[in-house]
């Protein structure tokens, strides 16, 4: 009796309602925080937990056995006082003597309230975000159509007009009108991709002839400028995929015209790879270099930031609003890719990102023949191009010392090389390697250098890859020589 009445004394002090009662529901106990919250005052016999807990009534209003709710659980059922007033509470009921039971119950009417708050706000939120898409999506509509009515005008005007001085306001305005539109385009796009409203449509599609567009619509005003333009896919790349045929060309375009506005001498060079495949998947890397104004090493991690321009004297210089990279890496993620850029300035920028787009049926089962002997799941990586075992190939490529092999390594020591010079090491890792396997019965001084190749590019030291690079094309020039 003295441990129960010391017992009933701690449950005084307990910060959560603890209630006995007997099988009928009749209160037998109630600590002080049950009185309290309850407004039972300081006898609470005579209650009954059925008035308190609705929950414990079945659908018909009987009582549910006090033995069947006594499961050990909390739940969060709404708990009435005795002026019929209710608060959320969190409640557990266990047996505790044979026909005792315990409920301990905390009024969570706070955390619910909280809770409730959180999620309006969340509505309230994805709410403003929706009306936000759509006022942008009717002003920019809105403005479109005027921008293509002086467009139109303009063009009908520029087709009659001779006087040199008014072709040249013309060529003006038309100019401004395009701009205008890339700009209305930017932001429909920037506030689609925010509130993730951006779909990309998957598209069978020829990728050289949209190559072939690219160069033709980015040419004229590169060699306007008096620049070089190279252009260059590698042989490995399909020429059919499905993929989102427009918003490839969008990164494209937008790292193209960027190298065009911010270079005045020298080139600019647009590289596609295939760098990798699963299944049907395939990894392209392209690098879109050029020699242009170059960029500060403390403003690269500014440069996919949404409104960024590295500089606010660019913006004067140059025009923009900054949004066309951060729009441009979202595609890119969107695709499964990432985006990079290296830079230094005065010497030039390389942006190179990689897109994950998918092979039609027949020209899969083309490579396969080749590729996919190794298993299904297999990364080919064109680096670490994987030479199916105990095949032909293998026997040919592999046999270190043959016209077949010896070229081979030529031409992955060249990608290996041009990866360095871009900065890849990651990439230049995987053709090292893949020399490696290329390398495996050939004299001890080749070897050698080409595990200190790998070692060096490992270590991301430049000066001693290149070194490594000239041995050993020494080295096999001699071997080829006799
Ligand atoms: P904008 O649409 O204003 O050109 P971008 O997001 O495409 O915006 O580019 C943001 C900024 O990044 C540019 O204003 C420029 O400062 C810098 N930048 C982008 N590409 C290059 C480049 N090839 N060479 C130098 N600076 C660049």
């Amino acid at each position: 009796m003295k441990t129960d009445a010391i017992n009933m004394e701690i449950a005084d002090y307990a910060l959560e309602m603890i209630i006995a009662c007997r099988d009928d529901g009749s209160i037998i106990y109630a600590n002080k925080k049950a009185r309290m919250e309850l407004g039972y005052g300081e006898d609470a016999k005579g209650h009954n937990v059925y008035s308190v807990f609705p929950a414990f009534l079945d659908e018909s209003g009987s009582p549910k056995k006090m033995r069947d709710l006594a499961t050990g659980e909390p739940k969060d059922i709404i708990a009435y006082r005795v002026n019929k007033t209710l608060f959320h509470c969190r409640a557990v009921v266990f047996e505790s003597d044979p026909d005792i039971y315990v409920i301990l119950g905390l009024n969570v009417s706070e955390e619910e309230f909280l809770r409730r708050e959180i999620s309006n706000a969340g509505e309230e939120v994805q709410e403003a975000d929706k009306v936000k898409t759509e006022f942008v999506a009717n002003v920019t509509h809105e403005l479109r159509t005027p921008v293509n009515g002086i467009l139109g005008s303009t063009r009908d005007l520029l087709s009659v007009v001779t006087d040199s001085e008014q072709v040249k306001k013309l060529t003006l305005i038309e100019k401004s009108c395009e701009n205008m539109n890339n700009i209305i385009s930017s932001i429909l796009d920037f506030s689609k991709l925010s509130a993730g409203k951006f779909t990309l449509e998957q598209r069978e599609f020829n990728f050289r002839d949209m190559i072939d567009y690219v160069k033709e619509s980015h040419s004229s005003r590169i060699n306007e400028k008096g620049l070089d333009f190279f252009v260059s896919i590698s042989p490995e790349v399909p020429d059919v995929i499905i993929g989102d045929e427009l918003r490839i060309v969008q990164i494209l375009n937008n790292l193209l015209s960027n190298a065009t506005k911010f270079t005045s001498v020298g080139k600019i060079a647009l590289e596609i790879f295939k760098t990798a495949r699963v299944g049907k998947k395939v990894e392209l890397f392209f690098i879109v270099v050029d020699s242009g104004i170059g960029i500060e090493k403390a403003d690269l991690s500014k440069l996919f930031k949404s409104f960024s321009q590295v500089d606010a004297s660019i913006s004067r210089n140059f025009g923009g609003t900054g949004l066309g990279l951060n729009i441009t890496k979202q595609l890119v993620e969107m695709m499964g890719g990432v985006i990079e850029c290296e830079s230094e300035k005065n010497k030039g920028s390389t942006f190179s990102f990689s897109i994950w787009v998918e092979v039609p049926s027949e020209e899969e089962d083309e490579e396969e023949e080749f590729e996919d002997e190794g298993g299904e799941l297999e990364l080919i990586a064109e680096a670490a191009e994987v030479i199916p075992e105990g095949s032909e190939e293998e026997e040919g490529i592999k046999a270190f010392g043959n016209d077949e092999n010896i070229s081979e390594i030529e031409k992955r020591l060249s990608k290996l090389i041009l990866c360095v010079e871009m900065q890849n090491w990651e990439r230049a890792e995987m053709f090292a390697d893949s020399v490696k396997q290329l390398v495996d019965n050939a004299p001890k001084d080749i070897r050698t250098t080409t595990l200190h190749l790998k070692m060096d590019v490992q270590k991301e030291n430049y000066d001693k890859v290149v070194e490594d690079y000239g041995q050993l094309l020494k080295y096999l020039s001699n071997y080829k020589e006799g």
